[in-house]
């Protein structure tokens, strides 16, 4: 059964609707107006053809005169029919009013502004539609603007208060804007259940809610975000004090389904008038400083800072471009000579890419290792270094320069990688590399998380026939006990250390110390960053073994490398 007809079936059902269920029927009348005035038209026309029948059934008028009466009475019954549909189009106006309204108010949300003052039925239809919608439309507005698991409002309805408050705010006020994010929430999510994760939401919501000011709105923005709008923030000490308060308030357990789960969160702040941006961008702002506090690690709070925007779209930029720098054979590895300060010759070389980027020029690692490290890139980067930098070591032996031990940087991620031993094998195995001439080079920090499966890894790689050095020492947690048992050959004192054993009596006694260390585990060492002669002269004689820095060579490519080593010459003295 059509739509149509189910209506028509509903209305013969309904007392009083016969006579318009009837007149429904009838195609040409769809418009409730037309059916009035058929009505008002058969009507208007009753006396006409009453007259008429009269006429026929007496005939007591000459047919001439019949015809004068019947024109004259059809020409009155044509003018009162005309002034009553007149009459009535006006006296149906509330129904097509009220009609009007409901579509339009459909179709577009506007509210039917229709007169209450009546009351009559058509008067009572008009206003109670008018405050049926009223109320249906708040109902409404109400629904789409508070999100459901929290109550709280949501990020559309946030905007527009915060809109509210930037506008009656006085130009001495100061608004704060902080945006929380719950760190890891994912792993929540995942381990536990969304419904563990939506509890925790709302309890989060609820705690939350406790520690708001009346003037502060506090909504949810995003599946595990919060905003806070205050414009009693005060001064923008009073600000970091309210966020340090926010994060520790969420830094106590949470009890969801029984069970105790701790979080922690991270808050993204901007200010105004500090920040004199439109509501949607300071939005965007404090969401900046979030992304930059969970890149720091979680558990804090940033200011956001005009370059902070700055710098986040750089980096975007650089993370795109370095998907294609491998693809696009943008990357190159130099070298950089690790040399014998007894003998002033070329022992080994350290392995460091750099990006030959077509519109930046050659960027530095410092620069993209930390992004590819973050994005995962640096897994498919460390392998290519590494091959490139063994096919290398092939390339000088197969030339007669015997013996260049070539070290190559493992990062964090590349570490903790499953593959990596199986991975290093396959390239020292495809490159033809002699082992004994490649070495890898790792931080302490990348041994912390798990020093028993750190140090069973370096095992692994050992047994490969390769070498270890433990990179940048002296800056991380060194602990003597774990350095006893680590397997590795070298350590590689940081360049921070070298740039002050001149100047800084302290700098030297460490560098002493490490020296003193690495001669008691039977290691060897190599300074790095070596700029000066004076430097140079106070490691030789406290007996460090290799030295790399700027005062006998930077990094440079392949090429220049085989010049220096073909002279077979104590480096600084070739030409
Ligand atoms: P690093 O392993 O500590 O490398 C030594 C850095 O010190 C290099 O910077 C080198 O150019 C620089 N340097 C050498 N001599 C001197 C000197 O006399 N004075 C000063 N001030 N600096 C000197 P670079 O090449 O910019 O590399 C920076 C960091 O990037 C490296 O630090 C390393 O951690 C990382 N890196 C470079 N290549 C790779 C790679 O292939 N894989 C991984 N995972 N990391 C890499
Ligand atoms: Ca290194
Ligand atoms: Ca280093």
């Amino acid at each position: 059964m059509s739509q149509h007809d189910q209506t028509l079936d509903d209305t013969t059902t309904s007392p009083g609707l016969g006579l318009y269920t009837m007149l429904a029927r009838l195609r040409p009348l769809r418009s409730y107006g037309s059916k009035i005035l058929l009505v008002a038209f058969v009507g208007t026309h009753v006396p006409l053809l009453a007259l008429l029948a009269y006429f026929i059934i007496s005939a007591s008028l000459t047919v001439e005169a019949t015809v004068r009466v019947l024109v004259v009475a059809l020409a009155a019954t044509l003018a009162g029919a005309v002034a009553t549909m007149v009459a009535l189009h006006h006296l149906l106006a509330p129904i097509s009013l009220t009609s009007k309204g409901l579509r339009s108010y459909l179709d577009t949300k506007n509210l039917p502004s229709l007169p209450t003052r009546f009351t009559d039925e058509a008067g009572t239809l008009m206003a109670d539609t008018s405050h049926t919608v009223g109320s249906l439309d708040r109902l409404v507005r109400y629904l789409e603007s508070f999100d459901d698991l929290t109550g709280l409002p949501n990020r559309s309805l946030f905007t527009t208060r915060l809109a509210a408050i930037l506008s009656e705010r006085d130009d001495a006020d100061m608004v704060a804007l902080i945006v929380l994010d719950i760190d890891r929430f994912k792993a929540v999510n995942d381990g536990l259940g969304r419904e563990a994760g939506d509890m925790l939401l709302r309890a989060v919501s609820q705690r939350l809610t406790t520690s708001l000011g009346d003037a502060a709105v506090l909504a949810r923005t995003g599946a595990d975000e919060f905003a806070l709008a205050d414009p009693t923030a005060g001064s923008l000490n009073a600000v970091i004090d309210r966020c340090d308060a926010m994060l520790a308030l969420l830094d106590r357990p949470f009890t969801v389904d029984g069970r105790q789960i701790h979080v922690s969160a991270s808050a993204g702040i901007t200010v105004a008038p500090l920040d004199e941006s439109a509501v949607d961008e300071l939005l965007q702002h404090a969401e900046t400083a979030l992304y930059q506090a969970k890149g720091a690690g979680g558990g804090s709070y940033q200011l956001y800072s005009a370059d902070m925007n700055a710098r986040l779209q750089e980096r975007l930029t650089i993370e795109r471009d370095l998907r294609h720098a491998l693809v696009r054979d943008e990357l190159v590895v130099y070298y950089q000579p690790r040399v014998d300060p007894r003998l002033g010759t070329i022992v080994g070389v350290e392995a460091l890419v750099r990006w030959q980027h077509p519109v930046r020029g050659l960027v530095s690692p410092a620069e993209f290792i930390p992004l590819a490290e973050e994005n995962g890139l640096i897994i498919e980067i460390g392998e290519w270094v590494l091959r490139t930098a063994c096919a290398q070591q092939r390339v000088w032996h197969n030339a007669g320069l015997t013996g260049v031990r070539v070290s190559v940087n493992l990062s964090c991620r590349q570490f903790r990688q499953d593959k990596l031993v199986e991975m290093v094998a396959v390239v020292m195995g495809d490159t033809g590399v002699q082992p004994d001439c490649l070495e890898l080079e790792v931080t302490e920090s990348l041994l912390m998380d798990d020093v028993a499966r750190g140090t069973e890894t370096l095992k692994r790689l050992r047994d490969l026939g390769i070498t270890l050095a433990l990179d940048d020492f002296g800056t991380g947690y060194s602990s003597l006990s774990y350095l006893r048992r680590l397997p590795i050959d070298t350590l590689k004192i940081d360049r921070s250390f070298v740039a002050g054993i001149t100047l800084d009596a302290a700098d030297a006694a460490i560098v002493d110390v490490i020296i003193a260390l690495a001669r008691t585990l039977h290691l060897s060492v190599t300074a790095e960053g070596v700029e000066t002669r004076g430097q140079l002269d106070y490691l030789k004689t406290r007996g460090c073994d290799e030295i790399q820095g700027y005062f006998y060579s930077p990094a440079q490519p392949a090429a220049a490398i085989t010049t220096l080593l073909s002279a077979g010459l104590p480096v600084d003295q070739v030409a």
